[in-house]
């Protein structure tokens, strides 16, 4: 995590991640409250990796999955401590697991058809990593009443790290099908900037995906849209369109529902709190 051997949040032992997430006496309260205590005597080894097949081994699936998104908050609250020198207190750690769980737990539902199997999926509607070499890029758009748009993406590799998400906002009257577009332009856009040439462009609009295959534009207004896309994309070595069901598109659809500090907000290498939980939510059901 640093060059520091010590732990950041307990400045006594060696910093490993295993201490980080499980061992440092700062953490230990969480996992008495959260109803993890039973994963604590599990931890026999020196490796976090080879913790977490113990786990799955022996901890029931709920048990197993509480486990690992505890870990996961504690390892966020850890870094966010170094990084921005901010610390949540356990409340708010708790009250954001637990409604983690409960969300998780209707996302397996709607996806699996059951919340005890998120390991063996029979048809997936859900992210999948890039290959090797390409990017990634989610995007997703909201129209709101009130006459504002949010247009949220997000850019992954094929370790599922994100290497940038970003949000922003206009006033405008789009109908949802051009407010995708430009959701569509505005991922591209930024993926571009970040200099990425090999990219998968996914959107949750299947009828988007067959204009951009199609190539054959009319004099309407979200053709004038995909042609820039299409312009802009001639600059790269390749580019996929992509179309996911919308459970596959969480982490771009809650960036498009963020309001943005000014007209736009970019995280590099990095999500928003707010939607942190959806990129984990990817990671673990490709898994
Ligand atoms: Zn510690």
């Amino acid at each position: 995590m640093t060059e520091d051997p010590q732990c950041p949040c307990c400045t006594s032992v060696t910093e490993t991640a295993l201490h980080a997430t499980v061992l440092c006496p700062s953490s230990h309260d969480l996992w008495l409250r959260s109803g993890c205590q039973a994963a604590l005597p599990l931890v026999s080894s020196n490796s976090f990796g080879e913790v977490i097949l113990n786990w799955a081994e022996h901890l029931t699936p709920e048990l197993y999955q509480r486990s690992l998104f505890l870990s996961w908050f504690i390892w966020f609250r850890c870094n966010r401590w170094i990084f921005e020198n901010a610390w949540d207190p356990d409340e708010a750690i708790l009250h954001r697991h637990s409604k983690l769980v409960v969300d998780f737990d209707e996302y397996t539902r709607k996806i699996y058809g059951s919340s005890a199997s998120p390991t063996a999926p029979s048809s997936r509607k859900i992210w999948e990593p890039p290959p090797p070499g390409i990017i990634k890029v989610n995007v997703d758009a909201r129209v709101s009443n009130d006459g504002w748009i949010g247009l949220g993406t997000v850019a992954r590799d094929c370790t599922s790290s994100v290497l940038f998400s970003a949000v922003c906002r206009h006033k405008a009257r789009w109908d949802p099908l051009t407010a995708e577009s430009k959701a569509a332009w505005y991922g591209l856009h930024k993926a571009v900037e970040y200099g990425f040439n090999n990219i998968i462009l996914e959107v949750g609009s299947l009828v988007l995906v067959n204009k951009l295959k199609k190539k054959s534009f009319t004099l309407a207004a979200v053709d004038n849209v995909l042609e820039d896309i299409v312009f802009a994309s001639a600059s790269l070595s390749s580019i996929v369109w992509s179309h996911v069901k919308q459970d596959g598109n969480f982490v771009a659809h809650h960036l498009a529902r963020l309001v943005p500090y000014n007209h736009e907000q970019v995280w590099e290498n990095s999500v928003p709190n707010e939607v942190s939980s959806y990129v984990l939510l990817d990671f673990l059901s490709m898994n």
